[in-house]
């Protein structure tokens, strides 16, 4: 894998098959149009799991911070650690749960914040905490169950659990949050019901004497669609990216797509009527096509599942995908590119000309979300950096 200085340089770039761009201008506006939705008093947490959802977590890190998030947030320990590795300073909120020792001492060595879910684990994290010698206490956020039914204290047992872990030496309380299950929903009951058992689990926590000095409750769903779940801080993942949680809020803010999906031609053919293509000959021309390959393929996040029901832009053409999508390579039907030659760009999710295609148009093929769409990204393609400029510029020189 190529290194950001490395591969944007556009030398280097001309001799990858396939390759991500990330618009870093995009993810930086993003930002500061969910910041313009919150009020002064709520902070943004970037949430940069999965490799930034595919998008490289370090860079779209660097970016969020500088364009206003002030919070990061991930799934994993090794993903906390990836950012502390880059010199990344701000506070990360790791997501999942942790319970054994190693990773409790990983947390505390690299300065990750934990989510803690049942009293055990704050018990856990209490006991192996007393034998480091680092300076303690560890911020710790404790995690409610209001509804999502997935990780977390039953709402109604708040108050125990925050008043154990308050008392519990080498752990002070950074906040108490939750999380929404339908968000992004045009019907807001469940939402508004999940709300309304968090503040009534803070109600009694407070009625204890406790203070919570943060709560937070939004993901991107909930801090587009309604500013009163927005409380100190929202954890916005999908929105940074550009892309709306569901299409009924997708007039809140200007949000701007900022991943795109390109690959090359790597050779080109002419099948006569009956020839079948790729696995299974599940497309058979029914007269003389001209085929091109192109260098991409499952292993690379193109679903399998849309082979023959998708599309690709060619030269600012729409054209489709034939048979089954392989693991490193995909056939197009451009019987309607005259001389297209091998070498030339094809996006594959992006903009070509005045021609787009976007993860939200392969979730609706698929019956699935585009959050799934992006985060088949992150593992083998090398992903440039790029500002929209050089990418035209780039685009550009292979169509000539
Ligand atoms: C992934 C995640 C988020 C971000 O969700 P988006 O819908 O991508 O904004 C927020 N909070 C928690 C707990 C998460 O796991």
């Amino acid at each position: 894998m190529l290194s950001w200085e490395q591969s944007s340089s556009v030398a280097l770039m001309r001799q990858e098959r396939a390759w991500v761009e990330v618009n870093l201008g995009a993810i930086a506006h993003n930002v500061q149009q969910i910041r313009s939705l919150l009020s002064a008093h709520t902070e943004l947490m970037a949430v940069v799991k999965a490799d930034a959802y595919g998008h490289g977590a370090i860079t779209v890190a660097q970016i969020a911070l500088q364009a206003g998030a002030t919070w990061l947030g991930v799934a994993t320990i090794p993903e906390g650690i990836e950012l502390r590795e880059a010199g990344i300073h701000a506070p990360v909120l790791v997501l999942g749960a942790n319970h054994t020792p190693e990773q409790i001492r990983a947390i505390a060595h690299w300065n990750l914040q934990p989510t803690l879910c049942t009293p055990r684990q704050a018990l856990i994290f209490a006991e192996v905490l007393t034998d480091l010698p680092q300076a303690c206490p560890l911020a710790v956020h404790l995690k409610l169950d209001t509804g999502m039914s997935r990780l977390g204290t039953a709402w109604q047992e708040a108050a125990a659990f925050v008043q154990l872990v308050q008392h519990l030496p080498n752990l002070t309380i950074a906040s108490v949050y939750s999380h929404l299950a339908t968000a992004e929903d045009p019907d807001q009951t469940i939402a508004r019901q999940q709300q309304q058992r968090f503040e009534l689990a803070v109600t009694q926590i407070k009625a204890c004497g406790i203070n919570p000095p943060c709560l937070h409750l939004a993901n991107s769903g909930g801090t587009l669609s309604n500013p009163t779940f927005h409380y100190d801080l929202v954890r916005v993942g999908l929105a940074i990216y550009g892309l709306y949680p569901s299409a009924h809020l997708s007039t809140t803010i200007a949000l701007k797509t900022a991943l795109q999906v390109k690959a090359r031609v790597t050779q080109v053919k002419t099948i006569v009527a009956g020839t079948g293509v790729s696995y299974g000959h599940r497309y058979v021309a029914d007269r003389e096509r001209q085929i091109a390959v192109v260098a991409i393929g499952y292993a690379d996040g193109i679903p399998r599942s849309l082979s023959n029901q998708m599309e690709a832009l060619v030269r600012g053409q729409r054209v489709p995908q034939i048979g089954a999508v392989t693991m490193d390579q995909i056939m197009l039907d451009v019987s309607a590119v005259p001389d297209l030659r091998e070498g030339e760009v094809v996006t594959l999710l992006g903009q070509d000309g005045n021609q787009s295609i976007s993860a939200d148009d392969w979730a609706t093929t698929l019956d699935t979300i585009s959050w799934e769409i992006l985060c088949g990204f992150k593992h083998r393609l090398p992903r440039i950096a790029i500002d929209q400029t050089l990418s035209d510029s780039v685009s550009r020189r292979w169509d000539e």
